[in-house]
């Protein structure tokens, strides 16, 4: 099963919109994820620009 992740925000979701950016544009090819907890506490959320926890993929083509 391939997942889906949001071009705008790189989350990985499952759906045909987004559930942070309400984007309906989505990537199947990704490379890398990363699971955001806490991201006010988390240096690579910062990094990325991830405010709300989830899924997150690192490389979307
Ligand atoms: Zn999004």
């Amino acid at each position: 099963m391939t997942e889906s992740v949001c071009r705008t925000c790189h989350i990985i979701a499952s759906g045909t919109s987004c559930p942070i950016c309400g984007s309906t544009s989505f990537s199947t090819e990704w490379n890398g994820y990363v699971v955001i907890v806490d991201a006010s506490r988390s240096e690579i959320a910062k990094k990325l620009n991830i405010s709300l926890p989830g899924k997150y993929a690192l490389k979307v083509r």
